[in-house]
């Protein structure tokens, strides 16, 4: 088989779907065709062991400012992917430590950083938390609490089901069960894409390969710093008298915890991505002893969950809504964030290969998808980012070009990106 393609996108995740989609769609219904290579089945990735939660709040005013984009995009997904995705708005309550040596003070240099790119982001007394869970948090006087309306639940096997649907109605070429194993790269650009199902030719490479991205491209002497910190998901059944249906997402900073109701009965929880350097620095010097790098997603082991774990977070749940009792285990799995050094995406061009863009998201990507896509579709197609209030320059690849990237973890650039 060899082909030649407009585009083709290395990774049939969440961001992959989507930079096809936006790239196929700019292109119309010409000749010029966009292809999707997926070693397993589009999604098979982190893009089906996600919350599907697509909130803004974020350290960086330009990632929220993409998030607040997002969002609108979410809600109306037809115009840009030619699907519409259901979702719920149950909003999130964010609660944090309000201790002297706590970081209250970096909650109310948030609040005021996204009340000005317009994200509603307001402190909430503790009444109103009681009110709006009803009855079913606890709350304690060294807490703050936070509330973000405009936070979105999706579902994410929906999601998965309209990538499909989506990718048949852009008509995009998804070639599942292939592998990209190498590159033929000439002076300045990828030449040849070498798959486990013969060559194919692009003149736009996009790079969507996430967790996996570090170990395909070290070949060709690119260094891309993405490492693999696991966490574990677990579902509880409760009753809807003990959790309310309509509970806003829990964003838990003091228990380090994400709650969310999910499909009627289900207590859906997992830890957020640590901001700890220490356990960067750990997470990446981990790389070097995983012989299966990102394929640990697809072992069949990663489905089992300890004695241990499940304690771990049995004793939060029992802490955050004492009222439910010892919960129900109803199942779970191990997922990982994909993250890099600073914990900020890396998007846009290649610095050295003209021909390749970088689409990976730093372990928080779902909600950014139907932006980057249409990023990534600027970049290609108009050769620079259309919308006039999104500057990329943060989130290039280029900020890693010195090689020494434990400088991110060490940095106060990692405690500025506490979200
Ligand atoms: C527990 C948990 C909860 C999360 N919750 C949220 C949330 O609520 N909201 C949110 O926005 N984000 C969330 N995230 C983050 C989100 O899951 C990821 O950031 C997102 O799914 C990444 O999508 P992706 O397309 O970059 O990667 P992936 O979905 O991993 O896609 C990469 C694809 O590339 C393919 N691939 C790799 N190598 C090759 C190759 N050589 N040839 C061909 N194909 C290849 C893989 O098979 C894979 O399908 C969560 C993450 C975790 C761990």
């Amino acid at each position: 088989m060899n082909k030649l393609y407009h585009t083709v996108v290395i990774g049939g995740g969440c961001l992959g779907a989507a930079c096809a989609f936006s790239v196929q769609r700019r292109l119309g219904n010409n000749r010029h065709k966009v292809a999707i290579i997926e070693k397993k089945v589009l999604g098979a990735g982190l893009s089906s062991r996600h919350s599907a939660i697509v909130r803004s709040a974020n350290a960086s005013p330009m990632a929220t400012r993409m998030a607040k984009m997002a969002t609108q995009y979410w809600k109306n997904l037809k115009p840009l992917w030619g699907v519409n995705i259901p979702y719920e708005q149950p909003g999130a309550i964010w609660i944090a430590e309000n201790t002297p040596d706590s970081r209250a003070e970096s909650w109310t240099a948030l609040e005021h950083m996204l009340q000005q790119e317009g994200i509603g982001f307001a402190m909430l007394a503790h009444r109103d938390v009681m009110d709006l869970s009803r009855q079913a948090l606890k709350t304690v006087p060294d807490e703050i609490y936070y509330y973000e309306p405009d936070v979105l639940q999706l579902d994410s096997p929906q999601i998965l089901n309209a990538m499909q649907t989506a990718a048949k109605k852009n008509r995009i070429d998804v070639l599942e069960h292939c592998e990209v194993i190498d590159f033929a790269h000439a002076e300045q650009g990828i030449s040849a894409i070498n798959t486990s199902q013969g060559k194919i030719f692009a003149e736009h490479v996009i790079n969507a390969a996430g967790a996996w991205s570090a170990e395909l491209f070290a070949g060709i002497g690119l260094s891309i710093p993405v490492a693999l910190e696991p966490v574990y998901a677990a579902n509880f059944l409760v009753s809807v008298d003990d959790i309310p249906e309509g509970m806003p997402i829990i964003a838990d900073y003091v228990n380090q915890a994400y709650f969310r109701r999910w499909r009627g009965s289900i207590l859906h929880m997992h830890q957020p991505r640590s901001r700890n350097a220490k356990d960067i620095a750990r997470s990446f010097s981990r790389a070097v002893m995983n012989p299966e790098g990102a394929n640990v997603i697809y072992d069949a082991l990663s489905f089992n969950v300890t004695h241990q774990q499940l304690d771990n977070y049995l004793g939060k749940v029992i802490n955050r809504f004492p009222k439910i009792g010892k919960p129900v285990y109803a199942g779970g799995y191990h997922s990982f964030f994909d993250i890099t050094p600073d914990l900020k995406f890396i998007l846009g061009p290649d610095t050295q290969l003209t021909n390749l863009y970088h689409c990976l998201g730093a372990g928080q990507a779902l909600k950014y998808a139907p932006i980057f896509g249409e990023i990534i579709a600027d970049l290609i197609i108009e050769g620079n980012v259309t919308a006039k209030s999104i500057d990329i320059a943060e989130f290039s690849i280029d900020r890693f070009s010195n090689n020494d990237i434990s400088q991110y973890w060490q940095s106060n650039a990692l405690k500025k990106n506490s979200l």
